[in-house]
């Protein structure tokens, strides 16, 4: 796979509570106590091993939630336990108006090529037809109830399909074979998901009458990645779906061998508009209680898999890293304040909601930050804000050295649910987590409990509590996001 090995204070030996710095001894950087309280807090993360436990009642209690299904209430349910059971104050939910989408039943078949329904086949009496792995992208539309049989045109990028000949889609399914890297920041997801997002709309504004992509995701495997698709306003809506990378492969190979049909049936449905909730907790601070650290993480997910990675994982980091602020003897000075977002995957209703029902109080939002990166290790922190306070993470590094990351002076992207905080100008920070396994299962159903690498997230948690402790406790002002860098691209 092309990946490139990490440095060696990514990969190096896991560097245990007890070699790190304690509360009681002064930090390289000359230290001050918030830095000894927020070593303590990284240290009792590492220890405590609770993060896995969050993630294991969230699925077994909620299982997949994505907005608008039974999971969903129980999850938000579950989240507030959970954070009055850690220690949270002002725990409560924020209601939410989100979309509801059904996924209903899924078919992909080769009807014919040069080997489906070829006199080999024919003579051995096996099946005229090839089934695919496919599963519907979210929000798309249905096929006609019988589904849409039609040729097949391949395209290998988004480029490629917007300067196709509209003859050459017209009356087709287009299928767009975007091979999607592996990387550790995860680059290729942005480079990959184009294909998942905009095909459907390019795609029929040329007359084509469906769309299969290649699954964005990274596993050699067949199950088939979902996700969020973008319909232009004013160009047909056309159905769109996802197959497996393995299928993804076998139809490209067929392709080359001579002319497919397709035969796609799809039968998801848009229903009425339901209520759901953001949950909301803090740790208050102890001396600015009205400035306010975000911490964000989305409490819904795909129903594909179980959402253990997305975005259990980080809700677990979260929330764990939220505990252990709670737990410490002198709280930060300003408040943390823990945001569980509803309808992230499905267009990012929750994170809307909470900057208006907020507006009044964005002001006071001096930094935020999500975790939504799955279970991967923290190897970089990174702040987005005004050039005079751009060095404010400097005082990570003593924090974030034993854990085997660093501090960057290259400007933060923050998560989608934070966006609209950093439209607003609110400065976010990421605590970038290796993303070189997350898009094997990222939007599956892959996406299990299993899959998640224990020491990977007690990491990401001990990093994700150090940090936010320090900065919620710094002195000074975190300054503003200048006007032109406030959207996220
Ligand atoms: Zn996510």
């Amino acid at each position: 796979m092309g990946f490139a090995p990490p440095g060696p204070l990514v990969t190096g030996p896991f560097v245990g509570p007890a070699s790190l710095p304690s509360p009681s001894q002064p930090t390289p950087s000359g230290a001050t106590p918030s830095l000894g309280e927020a070593a303590a807090a990284r240290d009792r993360a590492l220890a405590s091993g609770e993060a896995l436990a969050h993630v294991t009642e969230l699925v077994d209690t909620a299982g997949p939630r994505l907005a608008g299904s039974e999971g969903e209430p129980k999850a938000v349910a579950w989240a507030v336990a959970r954070m009055r059971k850690i220690g949270l104050s002002n725990v409560h939910t924020e209601p939410v108006k989100e979309p509801r989408w059904v996924r209903g039943s899924e078919v992909a078949e080769i009807v014919s090529s040069t080997n489906v329904g070829s006199k080999v086949s024919s003579s051995l009496k096996s099946s005229p037809r090839r089934a695919l792995a496919v599963t519907t992208l979210g929000g798309s539309v249905p096929t006609p109830e019988r589904g849409v049989v039609a040729e097949v045109v391949e395209v290998g990028s988004l480029d490629e399909l917007s300067a196709l000949p509209d003859e050459k889609a017209k009356g087709k399914i287009v299928f767009v074979h975007v091979v999607m890297e592996r990387a550790r920041d995860g680059a290729g997801y942005g480079k990959a998901v184009g294909a998942r997002t905009q095909s459907a709309s390019i795609a029929a504004k040329k007359g084509a009458v469906a769309v299969v992509v290649r699954s964005v995701g990274t596993a050699p495997d067949r199950a088939p990645h979902t996700g969020a698709l973008r319909y232009v306003d004013g160009i047909a809506k056309i159905p769109a779906a996802a197959l497996g990378v393995a299928d993804a492969e076998l139809l490209h190979r067929e392709l080359e061998r001579g002319p497919v049909k397709l035969r796609l049936v799809l039968t998801p449905q848009e229903l009425s508009p339901v209520d759901g909730f953001n949950v909301v907790g803090e740790v208050p601070g102890s001396s600015s209680p009205s400035e306010i650290v975000l911490l964000g993480a989305h409490l819904d997910s795909w129903e594909l898999g179980m959402g253990a990675l997305d975005d259990g994982a980080g809700c677990a980091i979260v929330l764990e890293a939220a505990r252990q602020i709670a737990l410490a003897k002198t709280k930060p000075r300003r408040t943390v304040r823990v945001v569980l977002f509803a309808n992230e995957e499905n267009g990012l209703a929750g994170a809307k909601a909470y900057a208006k029902t907020h507006e009044a109080e964005l002001a006071k939002h001096v930094l935020a930050a999500e975790a939504d990166f799955g279970d991967g290790r923290v190897y970089e922190a990174r702040l987005l804000t005004d050039p005079e306070h751009a060095g404010a993470l400097a005082d990570l590094e003593p924090l974030l050295a034993p854990l085997g990351a660093v501090s960057s002076k290259e400007g933060a992207e923050g998560g989608a649910d934070v966006s609209p905080l950093r439209a607003a100008g609110v400065p976010v920070f990421d605590l970038r987590q290796d993303g070189t396994r997350y898009f094997d299962v990222h939007h599956s159903e892959n996406d299990v409990l299993e899959k998640i690498v224990k020491a990977d997230l007690d990491q990401a948690a001990a990093a994700f509590a150090a940090a936010t402790y320090a900065l919620a406790d710094r002195a000074g002002d975190f300054g503003r996001v200048p006007e032109p860098k406030r959207e996220r691209h």
